[in-house]
């Protein structure tokens, strides 16, 4: 038992909070498909977050953030990380050269999405690895929106988190997280003396651990489809004349970008924005996408239906509205995780039926 609590001894189980078999392996699942060498998984993304954060900062530390990330990401840099002693500074990761200016010798992370929420602005990763190593901080990529579309340790992450919530399960019926990371970061995770996973408990339960492992065998399949499926959707939208922001499609600003740090496997992901230039034309049009069945009004995505979301009024509310008009997250933006349609020519025409229905 001494042995087991020193973290001497593996594959004897000494309490629930610490690991658990089914823990172990779905972590062993999501290490093998982000490249690590290890994980751990979590009661939902904001801990893996938050768990990745705390063990790596403390008071006087510095974070370099994307200013562009999920809202409770945001909410929980702006509100809650000053005030243990943490100072985070919100960037456009897009200017490498802003993101330098920003970082220091205090600085203990560079925090970045791949491609962020709801904006799907991508992250140059090998640019934003070698600022975070240049100062000793550990680069933290959250890949919640390209599973198996970009692998973040390819171009230099230290750590990938994921809300496994979204396209890892894919059902729409559970909150998890994990993060995905060197054995040595997992250990000192799960230390029994001061490891944030295990001390500050957000353990993944045991029979949902192996739910989501069961679900993981089916997301190289699922996101083939997801990734067609907004492919097709953005080019029909783009083609209606809808400005419309998906990064597999040669008309995003960072199309190029994106495309090298695709895996090339799995497409371009299910994710996609269209901008309705208002809040009213934005409610009309997924008020008409709803009652046509192509899609529910929902905040997750990754779900097998398609869900549609305005992210100034709901995932992204936590942003205050100066910030977020600064970074041209305006309230006519409709968010778009397209679902496993099968036959997507149908689902083309009725979202694009729809939008030409209320578009200016
Ligand atoms: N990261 C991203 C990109 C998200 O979209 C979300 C939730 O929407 C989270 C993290 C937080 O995950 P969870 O809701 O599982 O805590």
């Amino acid at each position: 038992m001494k042995a087991v609590f020193a973290g001497e001894v593996q594959g004897c189980y000494l309490y629930s909070r610490h690991s658990h078999p089914s823990s172990d392996a779905l972590s062993a699942g999501l290490a093998a498909l982000e490249g690590t060498e290890a994980a751990v998984v979590t009661a939902s993304g904001m801990a893996a977050i938050t768990c990745a954060i705390l063990q790596l900062a403390g008071a006087g530390d510095e974070i370099v953030a994307s200013r562009m990330v999920y809202g409770g990401t945001y909410a929980l840099f702006k509100n809650v990380l000053p005030k243990l002693g943490i100072k985070v500074h919100f960037v456009d990761v897009r200017d490498l050269a802003s993101v330098k200016a920003h970082v220091n010798e205090r600085t203990k992370v560079v925090f970045a999405e791949t491609v962020s929420n709801p904006l799907l602005e991508v992250s140059d990763l090998s640019g934003l690895s070698v600022i975070a190593r240049s100062v000793g901080a550990k680069f933290i990529v959250d890949n919640t929106f390209c599973p198996l579309v970009i692998r973040p340790m390819d171009f230099g992450a230290d750590i990938v988190i994921h809300s496994l919530t979204k396209y890892i399960n894919g059902s729409s019926d559970c909150v998890a997280g994990v993060i995905c990371c060197s054995a040595e970061f997992r250990a000192e995770l799960i230390d029994v003396g001061a490891g944030t996973a295990m001390l500050l408990g957000p353990t993944l339960d045991s029979l949902r651990a192996a739910s989501i492992l069961k679900n993981l065998g089916t997301l190289d399949a699922r996101m083939e489809r997801h990734s067609r499926n907004g492919a097709a959707v953005a080019q029909g939208l783009i083609e209606a004349g809808a400005t419309t922001y998906y990064p597999g499609h040669a008309s995003h600003p960072q199309h190029d970008l994106f495309g090298k740090q695709c895996t090339g496997s799995h497409g371009a992901s299910g994710m996609l924005v269209v901008d309705a230039k208002s809040e009213d034309r934005a409610r009309a049009f997924m008020m008409k996408l709803e009652q046509s069945g192509v899609g529910i009004i929902a905040v997750s995505l990754g779900f097998h239906r398609t869900l549609i979301s305005n992210p100034g009024g709901s995932t992204s509310s936590e942003i205050p509205e100066q910030d977020r008009m600064a970074m041209g997250l305006t309230d006519g933006l409709v968010r778009f995780s397209m679902g496993l349609d099968g036959n997507i020519k149908d689902t083309v025409t009725t979202i694009v039926q729809c939008w030409r229905d209320v578009a200016p």
